[in-house]
């Protein structure tokens, strides 16, 4: 595959064949093994602190990536990460950086989006719209709990549903994030709760991403980086990039997009793809995202050269 030359942030939720978990939010364990083996065979792949780190560098000093680049992180914490993501990184030596909720890692809640799809499934139309009377005529609740998940939503959530899905087992706890390989995991900031940042007073954004500072602190691994709940373009505002500039060394991690990383400000937007059951297979996936970038691929940086050589009289021959 031509790829061009850049940084291919990708990100996975959980990998497994667990019903519960929405189909958007899950990778079957051998699909994952494929888009990690292709990973592996046409990326050089980083750690994501590293990577970034570097994309800053380029940006500040106008140079480019010599080769396509990845990294792999996972949101939200899902104990398929154990189960079935470590066995394959540690196969194909793959360094991966988990991004963690303290409140489903050790509060015993589950993120109400889950709860919401699960709904959707099992509960009468009637029952979602007596519990949630401001739910538009069609809207799931999914998607009504998606755009409104501040605190007091969150709560309300757990409180119905919660008890449903607990015997589930969805999330690592903090003595799994002991048994991941500490050589190619490490963890991030995902804040604590999963809200949406942008509902926030600028007080409770930063509580919910101090907190979960805190709780993490400690843990062998731990990178003091934020990745935004639901990482679009509505999901912070000005508030959030003043926190993360001030909290978060600056990256303002996002969950769209493709390699088109942005310095801003001192503020470092850095893209990444979804990557689910849901999403066309990868190479179409990539093709799709890169489509009206300029081209920096290994292919194309020869031609520039050798159009820097027929500049200079050097090459006679018309080029094939
Ligand atoms: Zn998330």
């Amino acid at each position: 595959m031509n790829l061009t030359n850049g940084l291919y942030n990708f990100y996975y939720h959980d990998v497994s064949d667990c019903e519960v978990v929405p189909a958007g939010f899950r990778t079957r364990p051998s699909r994952f093994r494929e888009e990690i083996r292709f990973i592996a065979d046409n990326f050089a792949v980083l750690p994501f602190n590293q990577a970034i780190a570097e994309q800053r560098r380029h940006l500040q000093t106008g140079t480019h990536w010599q080769c396509p680049t990845a990294t792999v992180t996972f949101d939200d914490g899902y104990r398929g990460v154990l189960n079935a993501a470590a066995p394959v990184l540690q196969e194909f030596r793959v360094p991966a950086t988990v991004f963690l909720n303290s409140a489903y890692l050790s509060g015993g809640y589950v993120c109400p989006v889950v709860l919401a799809s699960y709904a959707d499934r099992h509960w009468a139309r009637a029952q979602i719209e007596e519990a949630f009377e401001e739910i538009a005529p069609g809207q799931s609740l999914r998607n009504f709990v998606r755009n409104r998940l501040d605190r007091t939503v969150f709560e309300k959530m757990n409180a119905l549903l919660g008890a449903s899905l607990h015997g589930s087992e969805l999330y690592l706890t903090t003595a799994d994030l002991h048994r991941l390989p500490t050589d190619l995991i490490q963890f991030g900031n995902h804040t604590y709760h999963h809200l949406r940042l942008s509902l926030l007073a600028r007080a409770e954004q930063r509580e919910e991403i101090v907190s979960n500072d805190a709780a993490l602190r400690g843990t062998p691994g731990y990178q003091p980086l934020i990745s935004i709940p639901f990482g679009g373009a509505d999901s912070f505002d000005e508030d959030t990039r003043a926190l993360v500039r001030e909290l978060g060394d600056g990256y303002l991690i996002l969950a769209t997009g493709s390699i088109r990383h942005r310095d801003q400000d001192g503020l470092l937007t850095v893209e990444r793809m979804g990557m689910s059951d849901n999403k066309p297979p990868i190479r179409r996936l990539i093709e799709r995202r890169l489509r009206g970038l300029p081209d920096r691929s290994a292919v194309a940086s020869r031609f520039r050269s050798l159009g820097a050589g027929l500049r200079w009289g050097r090459l006679r021959q018309p080029i094939r």
